[in-house]
């Protein structure tokens, strides 16, 4: 499987809870490393250019204030098929369909505060990692 690069970015509902370490925990034991890492707290409009490809959707409003509503970690993951594979360990977005064992199944209180975000494929992996990071804060670990 090719090594990939994929977005991560812990949601203020986990940081709140204080769950950092058990989701890159997760990320580490699945073979996947981290190659940089970022807090901030997005304005609502920073969240909103991030989220552009659900501007017509009916939860976009409610997504942008949920994503500015406190610091979140965003980070770069490395490893082999990346993007899937953080996929799989995000599990389903609502999570009430997420299967057990999973990060959502286990942290995230609903569809909105659902615990994490990841990259869907490799090519807006791309996007959504040059929206955090640049070239040299990117610190390959292989
Ligand atoms: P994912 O985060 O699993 O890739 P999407 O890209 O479809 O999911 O949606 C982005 C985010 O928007 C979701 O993680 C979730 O926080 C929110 N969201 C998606 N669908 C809904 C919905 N039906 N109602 C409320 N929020 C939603
Ligand atoms: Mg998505």
């Amino acid at each position: 499987m090719a090594i990939q690069r994929t977005l991560s970015i812990i949601k203020p509902d986990a940081v709140a809870k204080n769950v950092i370490g058990d989701i890159i925990r997760r990320f580490e034991e699945n073979g996947l490393s981290v190659i940089a890492t970022r807090m901030t707290h997005l304005s609502a409009k920073q969240a909103g250019r991030f989220y552009a490809v659900h501007k017509e959707r009916p939860f976009y409003k409610d997504l942008c204030g949920f994503m500015s509503s406190g610091p979140i970690l965003a980070m770069t993951l490395e490893g082999s098929n990346a993007v899937n594979l953080n996929r799989q360990l995000m599990g389903a977005t609502n999570p009430k369909e997420a299967e057990e064992g999973t990060i959502r199944a286990d942290h995230a209180n609903s569809i909105d505060a659902n615990a994490v975000h990841g990259s869907d494929s490799e090519e807006n992996a791309g996007i959504e990692i040059s929206f955090f990071f640049g070239d040299l804060d990117l610190n390959s670990r292989l």
